[in-house]
């Protein structure tokens, strides 16, 4: 088997982590499976460089800034390579341009464009275990380019994809996905499998894991991804195509995004464009909208309310002040969040949304916003109820079991 291994920052933390993670990396090896490494920078390192640039400018120029970020992975690659020589491995160390990432122009924040696997399958032929330092790439002018903050994934999936491998393998020092946050439901079950489109919507569950942009990638490619532990021997989860038996899981799990406000308007006049003129501005200033609500509207006058990530309000608010001809009141709360359920058996079932409000009314948490999709249903609710709400779900859909 073909199989590329990625290994987080704190996976490589320190030398004696290095040294473990050479051992992880031999073990396959002989095994019998061919193994691309991908590494990201000694955790810590590349905040660390941003620092050291920032001692000298407040806006380094972004060509430098990649250029100098791409060390960090270039220390961890090398360093592996190093470690697993020591050890008897047959191993090469590549930076991003030598295994042949190529990306676009966008300096800190570059999309793969193509890969050439030449080398890396030339290696491969030559029985070697490839290092590659992840994050990075090059563009046409031959500039490094780095692929935005946790890229790494990002590099593991696109080499995998590239290579057509078995699997890629995200180590982390979590063992996996899990039903919910287990700091706040310490019943929390790690997941065995997880559809990429779940995964996508559970982005929250996922964050120390993976990068969720590389989970668009995997699914595009058809990648198989498997969440895993450097520092202990589990299954992981894997993370893959959606199988059919699946419409038997009804929810799968329960995410929840403390990063919301609210922003409600009401008496606001109804007249066509008006929507499009606040969500435009909000737009411009690039303010991401979440939920969006509006009533029917009685004597000309309507009410509007929506969401916006936390840190945005403000910004939010000035631009809604703005408006006074058109909008009576406003008012703006930053003491709300959102709950979600997110399941692939929910396409086929219905009821599941029912057993959610039922669940959270028996608790007394009032819902103020809903809103669905295919295989979710978000509920923004009080903040105060947050961890209520989400071991109530957690519960009621028997993730615990
Ligand atoms: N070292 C980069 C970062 O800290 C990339 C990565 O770790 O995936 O964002
Ligand atoms: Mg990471």
């Amino acid at each position: 088997m073909l199989i590329v291994h990625k290994y987080g920052g704190t996976s490589v933390g320190d030398l004696k982590r290095i040294k473990n993670v050479a051992l992880r990396v031999a073990k396959a090896k002989q095994d019998g499976n061919n193994i691309v490494v991908v590494v990201s920078a000694m955790s810590g390192e590349t905040n660390k460089l941003i620092d050291f640039a920032k001692y000298f400018s407040d806006n380094p120029s972004k060509r430098e800034m990649d250029m100098l970020l791409s060390s960090g992975e270039i220390v961890t690659a090398s360093l592996l390579s190093i470690a697993l020589q020591d050890m008897g491995i047959d191993a090469i160390a590549m930076s991003g341009q030598q295994a042949g990432i190529k990306t676009d122009n966008f300096h800190t924040y570059a999309r793969i464009e193509t890969i050439n696997p030449t080398n890396m399958l030339k290696e491969l032929d030559n029985n070697k275990v490839i290092i590659v330092a992840g994050f990075q790439g090059v563009n046409k002018d031959g500039a490094v380019t780095t692929l935005g903050r946790g890229g790494s994934d990002l590099s593991a999936v696109a080499i995998a994809g590239a290579l057509k491998a078995d699997a890629c393998e995200i180590y982390s020092d979590v063992d996996g996905i899990y039903t919910t946050d287990p700091r706040i439901e310490p019943k929390a079950k790690k997941m065995d499998f997880i559809s990429y489109e779940e995964m996508l919507e559970l982005a929250s569950l996922g964050a120390k894991v993976l990068q969720n942009r590389s989970v668009e990638l995997a699914k595009k490619l058809g990648v198989k991804i498997v969440a895993k532990s450097s520092f202990s021997n589990g299954d992981g989860t894997v993370i893959g195509e959606e199988i059919r038996d699946m419409e038997a899981v009804l929810v799968s799990g329960i995410a929840l995004d403390r990063n919301q406000a609210r922003v409600s308007l009401r008496d606001v006049s109804d007249r066509p464009g008006i929507a499009a003129e606040i969500f435009t501005k909000l737009a411009d200033e690039q303010i991401n909208v979440d939920m969006i609500i509006q009533n029917a509207s009685s004597d000309g006058l309507t009410s509007l309310g929506f969401t916006v990530p936390e840190s945005e309000l403000s910004k939010a608010k000035e631009i809604i002040e703005n408006f006074n001809h058109d909008i009576g009141g406003k008012s703006f709360d930053s003491n709300i969040c959102k709950v979600s359920i997110v399941g692939v058996g929910m396409k086929s079932h219905s009821g599941v949304a029912a057993t959610a409000f039922s669940a959270l009314a028996k608790e007394n948490i009032n819902i103020e916003m809903i809103s669905t999709s295919e295989i979710k249903v978000s509920m923004i609710i009080h903040e105060k109820y947050a961890e209520l709400a989400v071991r109530t779900l957690h519960s009621v859909y028997k993730l615990d079991r």
